[in-house]
């Protein structure tokens, strides 16, 4: 694909800011060659941990760009490393998978992929959570920082991070070396797409932005027997009514109400019969906290009350308690993102920086700051400014992210993904 037609429209942009006057809002033109860039990867999404075709076009347009890639780090990731000097080491991260989900937005490119999952199950794709929206601005990003090179020193690294959805690709990343095989950077940055902010904004979030998440899997063991003979049993289905109910003092009674946990049982599985007493249930449940000790409590609790549960209703055995799959909170590095915000307000204007109140999701960018590097993710902006005005205007919200009907407003929204990526980056690597 040629690069000129983005290097063109970025040069443009720059021309349009360098104007003197008031703040005008940013410029929306995206180049045809990220457009087709996009739409290639909306069209042919990969689940998670299958991102081979992915990653590959990731690599190809970061070569091009002039990066050192390395391909395969963590499963399918890409690390590309762009050396320009002495200076700070600057990480961006977008993610590659997209989710099982059917697509139903209408749009002409809309994903009509369908493969077979990890159990074999024939499942529908879609960029449901705008991951292609993240690769695109990360590419047009890394030619623009290439092009730009004489306005910066120091060293990019950007990364294609697999697995996001399952919460496992940028632990398996930095367990394949991302910061010991590659450049160690000073800074980790990232942006998520939002539909709840118009096309042209970007939102920050300082100190705790996401929750950590843990998904358990509880067992309750019983007797079974005849459901019209009880007394010959340990029903196992009373047992689990009465802990699902108990689980919930855990967020009402066991801590400060100004540290905010949710815990939602989400399935509960037990018996097929009218007549049958099984012999166990089970439930999946999802724990959701900011601080490390409001977790550790919380998960604690649940093990504990479960146990005591079982031991009160006189069952057989103590319930099998795991956690499954977890990721941690993310930690929005205070002096970073106050960096950062000012940056984004200087290119995009006071009125397309707003402040987001934290959320209750998950997102494994928070390793990257565990690891010790302060890092950043903003949300950019992907709801069509009309349609949010309609929406508001009849109390309704936008589809969500991991929607069907998700559809990012594709060109501004690229479009002010890049502009904010180059702005940042030009910050902490500018020449002072
Ligand atoms: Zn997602
Ligand atoms: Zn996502």
């Amino acid at each position: 694909m040629p690069r000129f037609p983005v290097v063109a429209s970025i040069a443009l942009l720059s021309l349009l800011r360098a104007v003197p006057g008031p703040a005008a809002p940013a410029p929306k033109a995206l180049s045809p060659d990220l457009r087709d860039f996009y739409v290639d990867l909306h069209r042919n999404p990969e689940l998670s941990l299958h991102e081979e075709k992915t990653a590959a076009k990731v690599a190809a347009r970061l070569r091009q760009a002039g990066f050192e890639v390395t391909t395969g780090v963590g499963g399918t990731g890409v690390v590309g490393v762009l050396k320009n000097g002495s200076g700070p080491t600057v990480m961006l991260r977008t993610e590659l998978d997209a989710l099982p989900v059917e697509e139903k937005t209408g749009l002409p490119y809309a994903s009509t992929v369908r493969v077979k999952d990890d159990a074999g199950t024939e499942v529908p794709v879609m960029h449901a959570c705008g991951h292609d929206v993240h690769m695109t601005a990360l590419v047009g990003t890394a030619a623009e920082m290439a092009r730009r090179k004489a306005d910066w020193h120091g060293t990019l690294v950007f990364i294609g991070q697999p697995a996001e959805e399952r919460i496992r690709g940028a632990r398996a990343m930095l367990k394949d070396g991302l910061f010991t095989r590659f450049p160690k950077p000073d800074f980790v940055v990232a942006l998520h797409d939002t539909p709840n902010l118009p096309a042209g904004q970007v939102g920050v979030t300082s100190g705790y932005a996401l929750a950590s998440s843990d998904s358990v899997d509880l067992t309750i063991y019983g007797k079974g027997g005849h459901g019209a003979s009880p007394q010959t049993t340990v029903d196992p289905i009373v047992i689990a009514a009465r802990t699902v109910l108990a689980l919930q003092t855990i967020v009402s009674r066991e801590k400060d109400p100004q540290d905010p946990a949710v815990v939602t049982v989400g399935s509960i599985h037990g018996g097929n019969k009218h007549n049958i007493i099984p012999d166990e249930v089970k439930l999946q449940i999802t724990v959701r906290a900011y601080k490390k000790e409001v977790r550790e409590h919380v998960l604690a609790a649940i093990e504990r009350i479960a146990k005591a549960e079982a031991l009160a209703a006189g069952a057989p055995k103590e319930p099998a308690f795991a956690v499954v799959e977890s990721c941690p909170a993310t930690y929005n590095d205070p002096k970073l993102t106050a960096r950062i915000a000012a940056t984004l307000r200087r290119t995009l204007g006071d009125a397309n920086v707003v402040d987001v109140p934290p959320q209750m999701a998950s997102e494994d960018f928070s390793e990257y700051g565990l690891a010790g590097v302060p890092a950043v993710q903003w949300s950019l902006g992907a709801g069509d400014p009309a349609k949010l005005k309609e929406l508001a205007a009849a109390g309704k919200q936008p589809p969500s992210l991991h929607s069907s009907l998700f559809a990012p407003d594709r060109d501004p929204t690229i479009a002010t993904g890049v502009e904010a990526e180059v702005a940042v980056l030009m910050d902490l690597l500018g020449k002072p």
